[in-house]
């Protein structure tokens, strides 16, 4: 069993606001949640090998998640100048995509078969390879919950931590998935 105080430590020095331990019971996936992805308002549909369609179908999502025993939910939460501040939304993105990819890294040391699930599409390289060659880093690879058909704000609530951190701030949610 994963020693959650000293997961949610590491968090807080890799720049996460927020850990929580995750009851893998919560998480529902949802059709409805996946077939948004297929609305490609990210832009990222059929674009990356972490998002559908090239990431497998819900219900192989489904599998590769549930496979795990153990898990923690992340935040990163960035405060706004004022509700148009796009530049502090992106900066915002970015940061957490770098405190995931930090956490990822320490966390493959002792759980070698981390599973990062992730706010958005996996950005891990510049261009994604797909569809011409293979994922160039399958082991740190990132999959979007939406992608898993997993409702952000729903899990949040099921695992008491706010989806939203009040006015004036934005926040990004992910989780690590551990055996
Ligand atoms: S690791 Fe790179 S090649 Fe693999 S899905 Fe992510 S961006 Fe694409």
């Amino acid at each position: 069993m994963p020693d959650f105080q000293e997961i949610a430590r590491l968090a807080e020095e890799c720049g996460f606001a927020a850990c929580v331990k995750l009851d893998l019971q919560t998480l529902e996936f949802l059709p409805a949640v996946r077939d948004m992805c297929a609305e490609n308002r990210c832009g990222k549909y059929g674009k990356s090998w972490a998002c559908p369609p090239a990431c497998g179908t819900l219900e192989e999502l489904q599998e590769k998640v549930l496979r795990y025993s153990a898990g923690v939910i992340v935040q990163t939460v960035c405060t706004l100048k004022n509700s148009f501040d796009w530049k502090g939304m992106t900066d915002a993105g970015t940061r957490h995509k770098e405190n995931q990819e930090k956490m990822h890294g320490i966390l493959k040391k002792e759980y070698p078969d981390v599973l990062t699930l992730g706010a958005g599409t996996c950005t891990i390289c510049e261009t994604c390879t797909y569809p011409d060659a293979p994922c160039r880093f399958p082991e740190r690879l990132v999959y979007s919950m939406e992608a898993c058909g997993l409702f952000v704000s729903r899990i949040c609530k099921a695992n008491q931590i706010p989806y939203n951190h009040g006015e004036g701030t934005v926040c990004y949610t992910g989780c690590f998935l551990l055996e």
